[in-house]
């Protein structure tokens, strides 16, 4: 059997939110079979503690943030992945801000404190959420569809070439698991100095800078250390997807497909499965088994 994890201790760090510039502080907590993953804002006495879950989301433009009541937190993707991508199944989070903070703008460095407390498993079964039937959102050339797949893979493409010649169009075809999850979780997220300048115009992105973000103009990436990865733009959109999937509380199996996806077409699609759950999932504990057609991807296919 398949067990549920959580970490071994608690584990606390420090950054800043990139929307708000302030520092930001964070408590991750152990926490007991079927929690799911709980965000708690400590600075407010009204804050009640809040779900990852799709009914929950508030915001999808410029990151995912959820809320309820008083209580509203955003940018929790690269953390959610990075639980995700560790096999993290249950956690309270505090923060004493309404912002996760960026860090340096992947999943890396959340992934670095989760394994310094350490993971371990627990008594309950893992909980899978096997796809039983096709299921698609499409809104002109955007799309995110699932399918039954005997694991999890994800086929995704992105097309840039509107905002810089310099992103373009990149595509990428990958299983998902435990070995593959570091060469997307140090993918940064990434954006165009027009846009930088015109975000902190409006209030926002304070606390960006070229330590958390790639920021490219119409010719070049104006990081001085440059890309991590030659394809790390569509990395870390399927980061950001990974994250968003998160969301649906369990470990998803099925072939997801990307193309020109974000924070609002995921959020929209998680809503919808889980609104007609019986429908498109099985649920399976501790173990699964494939209920759709077995097609070979190859682990390392694009990477
Ligand atoms: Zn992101």
């Amino acid at each position: 059997m398949i067990h549920q994890a959580t970490l071994a201790r608690p584990v606390k760090f420090a950054g800043v939110g990139l929307h708000s510039g302030c520092m930001v502080h964070v408590e991750i907590f152990p926490a007991a079979p079927n929690t799911g993953i709980i965000f708690h804002r400590t600075d407010s006495a009204l804050a009640y503690p809040v779900l990852a879950n799709p009914f929950n989301i508030t915001e999808t433009s410029l990151s995912t943030a959820i809320g309820s009541g008083a209580s509203r937190v955003s940018t929790i993707e690269h953390l959610m992945a990075a639980f995700a991508g560790l096999g993290v199944d249950n956690a309270y989070v505090r923060i004493d801000n309404g912002e996760v903070p960026i860090l340096d703008g992947s999943a890396a460095p959340f992934v670095d404190q989760i394994l310094i407390a350490g993971i371990v498993d627990q008594a309950a079964p893992k909980k899978f959420l096997v796809c039983k039937k096709s299921f698609e959102i499409a809104h002109g050339d955007h799309l995110i569809r699932m399918e039954p797949f005997d694991g999890l893979s994800f086929h995704c493409s992105i097309d840039f070439t509107e905002l810089s010649p310099v992103i373009g169009k990149q595509s990428i075809l990958t299983m998902f698991d435990d070995k593959t999850f570091s060469k997307f979780s140090e993918a940064r997220t990434f954006c165009h100095i027009k846009d930088v300048n015109f975000m902190r115009e409006k209030g926002l992105a304070r606390g960006g800078s070229l330590d958390n973000a790639v920021v490219v103009d119409d010719h070049k990436v104006l990081n001085g250390e440059g890309l991590r990865f030659e394809d790390e733009f569509v990395r870390h959109k399927l980061l950001d997807c990974i994250g968003d999937l998160a969301l649906l509380g369990g470990v998803l199996k099925g072939k997801i497909t990307l193309r020109k996806s974000g924070h609002a077409l995921h959020g929209e699609f998680t809503k919808n499965i889980m609104l007609h759950q019986q429908d498109y999932l099985e649920v399976h504990w501790g173990d699964y088994k494939s209920l759709g057609h077995i097609e070979k991807v190859s682990a390392s296919a694009g990477l």
